[in-house]
């Protein structure tokens, strides 16, 4: 089967590659686990050995008889026949997993943002830029919108390097798991206060804080969650966005 470009197919057949995925995703019995694109089920197989309650959301039509002689008759897998950015779930905690299609890799991770109370851990395959990104410490030049986003709500941990050979047709980037654990105490704030704010902070990232943020905090609200109104949007802390995006909410109450 030819693979679809549209669709972000990169199947992987490294089988050293798939037990190391494998080793981290670390599937248990009885565990709730969605798989996001299983592909031809490189990795499912492995999962579905484990006996977790697995789900699988493919998109792709033509893949859904593949999977359906695969794993059909298994009873703990059961296949969903969608998109993964309109999942709702509603019956967890769940562990997501994935090689995604890094078309839908930023969406896919900031819908289930939305729905993190369903999750307890992921464990994805991405541009390895992306998780450089999503990793990355206040300083750092990686350091962004996306860091900000999901640290607000997961430890993050950056694991090994894939390179394109592992894949078939091979990427033209190299690739990386990243694991993302919910954190225990998660601080309360609105999601969607959080992400505009966060945007409209790294419009531009060579600007201070306080030229990308004009329209909407005063320097007074910078300084009171002990921002310096002349930092650069990248050293601020995940943290100190959380606590300015109270102070605005409140404020505006
Ligand atoms: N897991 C397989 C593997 O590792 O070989 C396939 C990974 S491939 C990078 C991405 C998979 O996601 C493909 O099977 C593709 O059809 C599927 N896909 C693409 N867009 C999707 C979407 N919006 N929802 C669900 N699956 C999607």
């Amino acid at each position: 089967m030819k693979a679809k470009k549209h669709l972000g197919q990169n199947f992987l057949h490294d089988e050293g590659v798939i037990n190391n995925i494998v080793k981290i995703i670390r599937p248990k019995v009885g565990e709730k686990i969605i798989e996001i694109g299983p592909g031809h089920g490189a990795i499912t197989q492995y999962i579905q050995a484990s006996e977790a309650d697995l789900h699988l959301i493919e998109l792709d039509n033509d893949l859904i008889p593949v999977l359906t002689e695969k794993f059909g008759a298994a009873a703990n897998v059961q296949i969903h026949h969608m998109d993964a950015l309109q999942l709702k779930l509603t019956q967890g905690p769940y562990k997501v997993v994935g090689n995604l299609p890094y078309n839908i890799s930023t969406p896919l991770l900031i819908n289930m943002l939305y729905q993190s109370s369903q999750i307890n851990n992921m464990v994805f395959m991405l541009q390895k830029e992306v998780v450089q990104r999503i990793c990355a410490a206040p300083g750092e030049k990686n350091f962004g919108r996306l860091s900000v986003m999901l640290q607000h709500q997961f430890d993050c941990s950056a694991h090994l390097v894939i390179k394109p050979e592992a894949f078939n047709p091979p990427p033209k980037i190299d690739s990386q798991i990243v694991q993302l654990t919910r954190k225990e105490e998660v601080t309360k704030v609105s999601l969607p206060a959080l992400e505009a704010l966060v945007k409209q902070a790294f419009q531009q990232r060579r600007k201070t804080i306080r030229n990308n943020l004009k329209k909407q905090v005063t320097v007074t609200q910078l300084e009171a969650v002990g921002i310096d109104p002349s930092q650069r949007p990248e050293t601020i802390t995940v943290a100190q966005f959380e606590a300015l995006t109270n102070v605005i909410e409140a404020e505006k109450s």
